[in-house]
């Protein structure tokens, strides 16, 4: 709040007195001290005046032929308009002063005449300064009427919104996730009590988030100040998962840094869409192998010799049948890893023997890219399922030369860690959006929508990476800079020895 300066110099006056040697003389000498003066003899003229343009301040004689001094001032308190001015009466030492009258009548202070120049200076200063003040504090009071009036307004909005609203909304402290208000969408999705729920902390309800995914979760809300769209599971209370996204911003309660957390249950929309899928796979897969059959016979001449132009046909055909034969072979390699259909076939292995298998099956295709394939191999054993880990490896190789230019270099490597070892796979390629680092990991996202035709992809080779590595109770993330290249990174256990 910018508060005016008091400024009293050039305040207007109006000086009201019918002797017009004391007019003269005080508006010469208040004239003298920079302020803009007016004067008059009769009140009536007086009262016009101040009506027509109000004054800061006024002097005002009592003794007045017509109508006196405390009737002016009595007829300046009944208007709106000059209510507020301040009268100071001038009095002859002869008059019969009635000083109560005079402040009865709204007179704010009282010379008696003769009067001291210095006097009347100092009065009229302080009256000014005083005025001023007042205008000031009712500005800022208006001011701050205002400012409260409209946050009511904006609380009663948000206050309206958090209790209607369909989607589940919670707002927990920052650090420890503790609640401290969930609207009733929230209170049907979790399945406890408000009383369950409020002072207690997402891990003591035990909704499936673990201290490692909060913190993360923390350290990128307290760096970007909001997430969104966020894919995670929910237990509710009696212990089943719902799958929510999840859109977190920062806010400041009373000086606690807190987080307002809106959900949207995508639980029903996921199950039909892995339903739909399957199904359609299902479906798929019979006619599919049928045409692969068909187009084979065809390819081997079995069925006549084609012509330059027939082949040409033949090939592309073939080219794309064995993509969509990768897309729904993924598809229910998907879906039989998330329904537990096949397990894992875990043996001892050699790290450093599945890296180097991984890198002579993607030789070929790096050659072809003009990739330089660079292996940093660890003797070390681990207990994993070889085929899914090179599957996994494979896949992480196949995107890194896809998304590569000729000439660069993709690294394969191990690492061995605190207590797991850490494979990497690093590119010098395109780069992915730092919005999309999570997402791609998702079934059919991908940076860019023309990707999966370019490219040859299905948009699945991660998600089924990250099931692979999630059964080998592993954690699987990419780094990337735009422009400069993306580093996948997964871990595994080690053997216990
Ligand atoms: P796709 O079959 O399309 O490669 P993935 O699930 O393996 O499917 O990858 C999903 C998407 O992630 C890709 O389409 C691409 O947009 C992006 N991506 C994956 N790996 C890389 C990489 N090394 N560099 C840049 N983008 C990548």
């Amino acid at each position: 709040m910018h508060n005016q300066p008091l400024e009293t110099h050039k305040a207007n006056i109006l000086v009201i007195d019918d002797t017009p040697e004391n007019l003269h003389l005080l508006a010469a000498m208040l004239t003298e001290q920079g302020y803009k003066v007016r004067s008059v003899t009769k009140g009536s003229t007086g009262l016009r005046g101040a009506q027509a343009s109000p004054p800061d301040l006024i002097l005002l004689d009592i003794n007045m032929p017509e109508m006196n001094g405390y009737e002016v001032c009595q007829s300046l308190k009944q208007s709106d308009r000059t209510r507020d001015i301040p009268v100071i009466f001038i009095s002859a030492m002869n008059d019969v002063l009635d000083k109560v009258k005079a402040f009865s009548v709204g007179g704010v202070d009282y010379v008696t005449k003769p009067f001291q120049v210095e006097e009347v200076l100092v009065r009229v200063k302080n009256h000014l300064t005083i005025r001023n003040l007042q205008k000031q504090l009712l500005e800022q009071n208006t001011r701050l009427q205002q400012e409260i009036y409209e946050r009511q307004q904006a609380e009663e909005k948000f206050a309206k919104a958090f209790r209607s609203s369909p989607s589940p909304i919670s707002i927990t402290t920052l650090r420890e996730g503790r609640f401290i208000d969930v609207n009733s969408s929230f209170i049907r999705m979790s399945g406890y009590s408000l009383e369950e729920i409020i002072g207690h902390s997402v891990y003591e309800l035990n909704l499936g988030i673990t201290p490692e995914n909060y913190a993360s979760t923390v350290e990128k809300l307290l760096e970007t100040g909001c997430l969104q769209n966020y894919e995670m599971e929910f237990r509710n209370q009696s212990g089943d998962f719902k799958i929510v996204l999840l859109s977190s911003e920062l806010i400041d309660l009373s000086g606690t840094q807190c987080v307002l957390n809106i959900a949207n249950d995508i639980t029903e929309r996921k199950r039909l869409e892995n339903e739909f899928i399957s199904l359609v796979s299902h479906e798929l897969k019979t006619p599919l192998t049928s045409l692969m059959g068909s187009l084979d016979l065809l390819s081997a001449g079995q069925l006549g010799t084609l012509t330059t132009k027939g082949q040409q046909v033949l090939n592309i055909a073939i080219t794309n049948t064995e993509r969509l034969n990768r897309l729904v072979n993924d598809i229910l390699d998907l879906e039989r890893m998330k329904s537990g259909k096949i397990a894992i076939q875990f043996a001892k292995c050699n790290i450093a023997e599945l890296l180097m298998q991984a890198a002579e099956a993607m030789q070929a295709m790096a050659e072809k890219a003009n990739i330089k394939l660079i292996i940093e191999p660890l003797t070390r054993e681990c207990m994993v399922d070889p085929d899914r880990i090179l599957q996994t490896l494979i896949n992480l190789l196949s995107n890194a030369i896809k998304f590569s230019e000729p000439s660069h270099t993709v690294w394969l490597r191990a690492k061995l860690q605190a207590d797991y070892l850490q494979i990497e796979v690093q590119d010098q390629g395109r780069g992915i959006p730092a919005h999309k680092l999570q997402s791609i990991f998702e079934r059919f996202q991908q940076v860019d929508v023309s990707d999966s035709r370019k490219k040859g992809g299905t948009g699945l080779g991660l998600a089924i990476c990250r099931n692979i590595v999630e059964l080998h109770n592993g954690k699987i993330w990419v780094e990337s800079v735009l422009g400069q290249g993306s580093t996948f990174y997964f871990t595994l256990p080690l053997t216990q020895d």
